[in-house]
């Protein structure tokens, strides 16, 4: 079987893929009540918050819509902050549905700058919303969330996040920094395929909510909460990947928040540590590397296609490529859900045959 190394989807423990042959029951019946109830509670304890958390039967893209149509209305003014590809769309998503977007684009492969934030904020009064991507996945970097938050939290600003790749792999304590809309997907950190997003709501973000004059319908917030009140969601939900997220969330409880927040972090460690051992270099800037996702700049004659064309058909190993204007000029290993440093060692003696097949050093 191949091992699949890029970031999402990330391969699912055995467990996870039993749980997905379990039978079809009733959505509006009391065991499915019960599933979606229990699921509920544990989310809340991974995303570190109190609030509510919304199960959307959508990829994470959904999840980043939903959030938008139900905070915003036509008009509003929204600073964009974006270091790659996802912060980029983020953006497009307010914009389509008629927020005024102020893009705040920092250096692929950087992080984005609180106090460049704070100038932005302080320069257009305007401003109702804050967008950023807490774990650029296109180029690998983490942006510092806590202290963003501060400075959106200072100007008392709406703050919106995508953790679509981090959330359940890298620390994010959703009330501690004031996140007010989080969203995350299934396919990344929490071992599950695709089909679901995930996303907390704060009280300020309800307040939001009932002034927010953008149209939805499939994503309102207000109906998924109502159905929540009687275990249940307001369309028939990807009732397969609950099933596989209630038995992803008995094995992330089993070995702790802390420890998988610990594990990501010696598993990114290891990412680096062992590209860097064969002469490669980090995309990132290393102070702000992803422990979810390594990026390495193709350097010194490397064909990074050829390279991830290699590693799939010679070692069984599939990585990604560069998304957008990285294309051709980085290539990345995902490491976010069941990973160990054993694996990511896999890879790095794999990448040390395949490097000179691909151009590297010569
Ligand atoms: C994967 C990802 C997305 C898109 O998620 P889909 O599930 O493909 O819609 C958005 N943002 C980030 C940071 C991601 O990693």
């Amino acid at each position: 079987m191949e091992q699949l190394r890029i970031p999402g989807p990330t391969p699912c423990p055995p467990e996870v893929l039993q749980a997905m042959t379990k039978p079809m029951i009733s959505h509006r019946g009391g065991e499915f009540g019960q599933i979606v109830n229990t699921v509920t509670a544990k989310l809340k304890q991974f995303f570190q918050t109190k609030g509510d958390v919304f199960m959307l039967t959508s990829s994470g893209t959904g999840g980043l819509e939903a959030t938008i149509v139900n905070t915003l209305s036509p008009g509003d003014t929204v600073l964009s902050v974006s270091i790659g590809v996802f912060g980029e769309r983020w953006g497009t998503i307010a914009k389509q549905f008629g927020a005024e977007v102020i893009p705040l684009q920092f250096e692929w492969g950087k992080a984005a700058d609180p106090d460049a934030i704070r100038q932005a904020l302080r320069s257009e009064p305007k401003i109702k919303a804050v967008l950023v991507t807490h774990n650029e996945t296109s180029t690998g970097v983490t942006n510092d969330l806590a202290s963003i938050s501060a400075v959106v939290k200072e100007f008392g600003k709406l703050l919106l996040v995508d953790a679509i790749s981090s959330l359940s792999a890298i620390n994010l304590p959703v009330d501690e920094w004031h996140c007010d809309v989080v969203v995350t997907g299934s396919q990344k950190g929490w071992m599950i395929p695709p089909g679901l997003a995930m996303v907390s709501v704060s009280e300020k973000a309800w307040q939001a909510n009932s002034q927010a004059k953008m149209p939805r319908f499939y994503w309102d917030f207000t109906k998924a909460r109502s159905y929540l009140e009687k275990g249940q969601t307001p369309w028939t939900p990807a009732m397969t990947t609950i099933f596989a997220l209630a038995e992803a969330l008995e094995l992330m409880e089993k070995e702790g928040l802390a420890n998988i927040l610990a594990r990501h972090a010696r598993v990114g460690q290891t990412a680096r540590d062992g590209v860097k051992s064969l002469g490669l270099s980090l995309f990132a800037d290393e102070k702000y590397a992803s422990n979810t996702v390594t990026a390495i700049a193709a350097t010194n004659g490397l064909d990074p296609k050829k390279l991830n064309k290699i590693m799939r058909e010679e070692h069984g190993i599939v990585l990604s490529g560069g998304q957008q204007k990285l294309d051709g000029k980085i290539f990345r290993i995902g490491h976010l859900g069941q990973v160990t440093e054993e694996d990511i060692k896999d890879v790095i003696s794999a990448l040390k045959l395949a490097l000179p097949k691909a151009g590297f050093g010569g």
